[in-house]
């Protein structure tokens, strides 16, 4: 059996018709910048998210960088963030002169330990660090309660990276459920096609709950242009392409039943593993949807996990991926090296070691998750990973 990581080929499928015509209906009109279809799109997304406002940037990457541009970093500042991410998450605040500083991850969630977050910030007394930037890891929102607590006791901005999670929420245990992106000042989205909501090409989205933060973004996004060709800031071309748009309104609306089938899934995979000695034993580690407070927390008060990633955690992890490989199953490494161990900033930056995100990035691999993945392939995944197992 061949089972990819992602198989966009399925999604399309039933999609496809709506999705040419709403191209070319975007062809056809000769609005090739902005226009009513990333009109159309911010506006359902601020819906979806329940947060004031929404504006379509080029990319992630870009989502994340205007942010920190709005917020003013730059060289001599520092943003705070995790080690266990992608690249992007620390690629953007280098490349605006400021310095990473990274806290270790829960060795559970993967996200951002925010009691070591939270130390990080109190130690400095909001002297240094501008910014901080917590990941939603694979579909799960980081801990915020203490995180937010911190930050805004010295009124440092929180830029959330939720490229993963578009539509997770965290439940901040005085009964209300957050959806990511709308915790802190800006929430970063990502439309790369392997999201769970992605184009056919790039697109991102910065939402937030400050109408005046968010009119910054829209003029940054445009050179930082108001009125047209005045500019009393510099900001850079990373509007977001209607064709983008278009196509992202018609997935949009498919996005909640696709998250509930990633969920399932992710449900059946604990299942077949229980089936397996792999847990009892140690052997394989699974992905968990937690809580504030782990011990005493109910299973109804967990993350609303969106599994963009379902991640698990073996010993001799190189050893299982080429194995899986071989076998026509997709997998992959997200991340094989930590951000705080990339080579662009060896010797630039001075690190404590990891522990928990060494270790993460040494032992994990994500297996096909995606939505229109059959219980007969999840059979298949978990049997061929018993066999690894039984063979080594
Ligand atoms: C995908 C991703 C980004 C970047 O998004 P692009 O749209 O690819 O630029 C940033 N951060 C995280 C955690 C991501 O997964």
């Amino acid at each position: 059996m061949n089972i990819p990581l992602l198989d966009l080929g399925s999604q399309l499928k039933p999609l496809r018709k709506e999705i040419i015509e709403a191209v070319t209906n975007v062809v056809d009109s000769t609005q090739y910048i902005m226009g009513h279809e990333v009109l159309g799109l911010e506006e359902e997304v601020a819906n979806y998210c329940g947060v004031k406002a929404a504006v379509g940037v080029s990319s992630g990457t870009d989502a994340l960088l205007v942010s920190l541009m709005a917020i003013g970093i730059g060289p001599g500042d520092r943003v705070l963030t995790t080690p266990y991410s992608f690249f992007a998450t620390m690629g953007v605040i280098v490349r605006l002169g400021a310095e990473p500083v990274f806290a270790d991850i829960d060795p559970v969630s993967y996200n951002i330990d925010p009691g070591k977050m939270a130390a990080i910030i109190e130690h400095d007394q909001g002297k240094t660090i501008k910014a901080v930037i917590p990941v939603h890891l694979y579909g799960q929102c980081a801990d915020m309660n203490l995180l937010i607590q911190a930050a805004e006791k010295f009124a440092i901005p929180i830029v959330e990276d939720a490229a993963q999670a578009i539509g997770a929420e965290y439940p901040d245990g005085r009964g209300s459920w957050l959806k990511s992106g709308s915790m802190g000042l800006a929430g970063c989205f990502s439309f790369f096609p392997s999201k769970n909501l992605g184009g056919i090409g790039d697109g991102g989205m910065v939402v937030s709950n400050d109408e005046q933060f968010a009119e910054k973004i829209r003029r940054l996004r445009n050179h930082g242009a108001n009125p047209k060709y005045y500019h009393a800031e510099i900001g850079g071309n990373f509007r977001l392409d209607p064709i983008q748009a278009a196509v992202l309104r018609i997935k949009l609306q498919h996005l909640e039943s696709w998250h509930a089938a990633r969920r399932e899934n992710a449900k059946y995979y604990n299942t077949c593993f229980a089936g397996t000695p792999l847990l009892a034993n140690g052997m394989v580690k699974i992905p968990r949807a937690v809580y504030e407070n782990e011990a005493t927390g109910s299973e109804s008060h967990r993350n609303y996990h969106i599994y963009n990633q379902y991640v698990i955690e073996v010993e001799q992890r190189d050893e299982l991926v080429a194995y899986l490989r071989k076998q026509n199953i997709g997998c992959e490494i997200y991340y094989p090296v930590c951000l705080h161990e990339q080579e662009c900033i060896k010797g630039k930056i001075d690190f404590h070691p990891m522990e928990h995100a060494e270790h993460a990035a040494l032992k994990t691999l994500a297996l096909p998750i995606y939505p229109e993945l059959t219980t007969t392939m999840q059979d298949y995944v978990v049997q061929q990973i018993s066999s690894f197992f039984n063979q080594h």
